[in-house]
């Protein structure tokens, strides 16, 4: 995202105004090979189902944790709470610290690096 898909995934960090940013475009691009998958991979059940499912797993958690629990895109769940969840909504706000493609840090949105578990303890 912060390479070559950068000028699709900047608008997640510059966002101006309106509810949808062209980012949202992974959401559909990833939805849309989920759904390929699956429906290629229904009958036999085979990998391409499992990969369907793989990416639609993630994609459901990541959803809920970035948009709805940490963006609060929809107003369904209140503050993060619990030690992963503080840790994981403080990565992804060093993550937005910067507007530009170059000086981001924390990519990873689940997996987490220790120092946000320890700073939580302060
Ligand atoms: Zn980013
Ligand atoms: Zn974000």
């Amino acid at each position: 995202m912060h390479g070559v898909l950068w000028k699709i995934h900047k608008t997640h960090h510059q966002h101006t105004k309106g509810y949808f940013e062209l980012n949202d475009l992974f959401t559909l691009l990833f939805g849309g090979i989920a759904i390929v998958l699956i429906f290629l991979g229904v009958e036999s059940l085979d990998y391409r189902f499992w990969i369907g499912c793989g990416i639609s797993g993630y994609g459901t958690v990541y959803f809920i944790l970035h948009d709805v629990l940490i963006h609060k895109r929809l107003k369904w769940l209140g503050r993060p709470s619990g030690r992963y969840m503080k840790a994981v909504a403080k990565a992804h706000r060093d993550h937005h610290k910067t507007k530009d493609c170059d000086g981001a840090v924390s990519f990873g949105l689940l997996i987490v690096p220790r120092k946000y578990y320890r700073e939580e303890g302060k």
